[in-house]
């Protein structure tokens, strides 16, 4: 008995794992991603969640069309895990979203200007435009997406408080 005991044991210990691919879920908060790996002989997983650490706008939405954010995570320490990306169909077409258009000859918004604003989720800012002082846009609670001509001045405060907005520079 005392035997047999030992030949398993050996056995188990000699399992050497035949990982599959990896496979990545990005969480439906998009605050993370988890990688996960299976054995194929013996159904042991490995699996690890990296936080999310940078998104960006990498297609503006049309009037129609939905924009795509893409989410890059941080690196995993398991290193058959690699850092992966997602785009995802996250930004609502314009027709969907309440949306502030400022004037076509607009070239400066002030200091605090739209402070605090609750109508809108989306600001598109045109090409004129020049300057967006500090604060401009500051604290604006549902503010998702907003669109900025390249060559505009933008105050490094001008979005703070802005808690989930994505900013394109077109
Ligand atoms: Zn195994």
């Amino acid at each position: 008995m005392t035997g047999s005991f030992e030949v398993c044991l050996e056995q188990t210990e000699e399992h050497v794992h035949v990982w599959g691919d990896p496979a990545y879920e990005l969480s439906l908060d998009r605050h993370t991603v988890t990688a996960t790996r299976t054995c194929e002989d013996c159904d042991e997983t490995e699996t690890e969640t990296a936080y999310v650490l940078n998104v960006f706008v990498s297609r503006p939405p049309t009037e129609d069309e939905y924009g795509e954010l893409t989410y890059e995570c941080d690196t995993f320490e398991n290193p058959a895990f690699t850092q992966t990306t997602f785009t995802e169909d996250d930004i609502s077409p314009l027709s969907e979203m309440d949306v502030l258009y400022m004037p076509e000859d607009l070239k400066v918004i002030e200091a605090n200007a739209f402070e605090n604003v609750t109508y809108c989720d989306a600001i598109i800012v045109p090409d004129g435009c020049e300057t967006i002082a500090a604060g401009a846009f500051a604290n604006c609670e549902y503010l998702y997406y907003v669109r900025l001509p390249k060559d505009c001045d933008v105050s490094p405060d001008a979005f703070e408080g802005c808690k989930g907005v994505h900013i394109y520079v077109e």
